[in-house]
């Protein structure tokens, strides 16, 4: 991808450019210091807690401190596209167009990925940011989020899954695990994610970028509850690169797609709700069709078991299905096209005749054939998707501004990040 005179562009050390753009309605004005907003896979609150009250994030708790922590909102269903997009874009699902990782694509008439940067309906801040001037890169643990965030960007955009076979030549990084210092360890591993977030502040030193986005992988969240030492090694590794952003005296914020809850039964034994198999029995097999829109390509974190799922009703009556549903223990909330288009802000062309959500402690599926447990390994389940999964935390370095005093009473939402970030912070 090196293009003309880009080269020359990311090479330079000037500073970072006060920026001001509109985008969906939001005003945007880019202070002139680096800008680092990071998306914590799949971390719920209680991460941060049990991470920063074991000492094992000191740079964290002090940018909490000087600046300001609060439990936001995401958006439904709780999964990581959804979110990635509505950060990235400051919009709900219902303008972005992004409703799921897998989604039954009604002009393909099959279920397919939606890492697409074509299945993105609107403009990202990122591509806003870098036409206003600033030097835009994005590092993902992840490769998927990189094709769906790279929507009109020309700018050095590498995860940690792909990055021996990404060239950025072109960008003045000839080898990004060379920026970062060692190769990047696999995908199944926390170390991932610890390496996106080392690879975002070498961008920073070496100057070759100064407004960044930093997405991980849930992994760890997946396979290790908060007060697991596995999960508080991980949390101290990703304070260590905090703390090399704010030496770079960045505007940095964190926030996360969304939570994770154990979806268990009181012996550890995962507790799902198979829906296709409950409709075939009410309705008969092939009426209705379930789709796991947590379905990706990385099964071993979850078997495309989470707390949300799209049905399509071929025969017989929606209301009839969604009734049936309702009485089904784990199920927490059905809802018809139009209602979760409604209440949920989702786009209604991109989701099932009915979507379903389950409760804090049961995962959704298809049918135990379409599912292999296997993958899961020998830990217990954990997933995301629904209500239980769709507060996460919030921090930025700054305080928050005067124009924003009254926002965190009033249903804050973890897609006003970067317009927090861009709102009034001191030069
Ligand atoms: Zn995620």
């Amino acid at each position: 991808m090196a293009v003309g005179g880009y080269n020359r562009l990311w090479m330079t050390d000037q500073a970072p450019r006060e920026a001001r753009f509109e985008l969906h309605g939001r005003s945007y004005h880019v202070p002139s210091r680096p800008v680092v907003a990071v998306c914590i896979d799949g971390c719920a609150d209680e991460y941060l807690d049990h991470a920063i009250q074991r000492g094992r994030m000191p740079q964290t708790a002090r940018l909490a401190e000087r600046g300001f922590r609060t439990l936001v909102r995401g958006a439904l269903p709780s999964f990581t596209n959804v979110n990635n997009a509505s950060i990235c874009t400051g919009v709900p699902p219902s303008v972005h167009g992004i409703a799921g990782n897998f989604f039954l694509d009604p002009e393909a008439g099959e279920a397919v990925m939606m890492n697409d940067a074509r299945y993105l309906r609107v403009d990202t801040i990122l591509a806003a940011a870098q036409r206003a001037g600033r030097r835009v890169a994005v590092v993902s643990a992840k490769d998927k989020l990189r094709t769906l965030l790279g929507k009109d960007l020309d700018a050095p955009m590498f995860s940690a899954e792909k990055a021996a076979e990404t060239d950025l030549a072109g960008y003045g990084i000839p080898d990004c695990e060379a920026l970062v210092g060692r190769p990047a360890p696999p995908i199944y591993s926390g170390g991932a994610s610890i390496w996106a977030m080392e690879a975002g502040a070498a961008l920073l030193e070496h100057d070759l970028a100064d407004f960044v986005y930093v997405t991980l992988s849930d992994y760890v969240q997946h396979k290790h509850a908060p007060d697991a030492p596995e999960a508080l090694d991980f949390y101290a590794g990703l304070d260590a690169a905090i703390g090399r952003y704010l030496a770079r005296n960045a505007v940095v914020g964190i926030t996360a797609d969304h939570g994770m809850n154990a979806k268990t039964d009181a012996t550890g034994r995962p507790n799902v709700v198979w829906v296709e198999e409950v409709l075939a029995e009410s309705f008969g097999a092939g009426a209705c069709t379930v789709v796991c829109t947590i379905t990706d390509p990385y099964v071993v974190h979850h078997g495309a078991l989470g707390g949300f799922v799209n049905v399509h009703v071929h025969t017989g009556d929606v209301e009839e299905v969604a009734a049936r549903l309702r009485g089904v223990e784990g199920i927490l909330e059905v809802w018809d096209r139009e209602a979760a288009g409604a209440k949920l802000e989702l786009p209604t062309d991109r989701i099932g005749d009915l979507v379903v959500l389950g409760d804090r402690s049961h995962a959704l599926g298809r049918t135990r054939e379409a599912h292999d447990l296997g993958k899961l390994g020998d830990v217990p389940l954990r997933s995301h998707g629904s209500r239980y999964e769709e507060l996460v935390p919030l921090l930025t370095s700054e305080p928050l501004p005067e124009s924003w005093r009254g926002w965190a009473n009033a249903d804050p939402r973890s897609f006003d990040l970067f317009p927090l970030l861009c709102a009034e912070v001191k030069a």
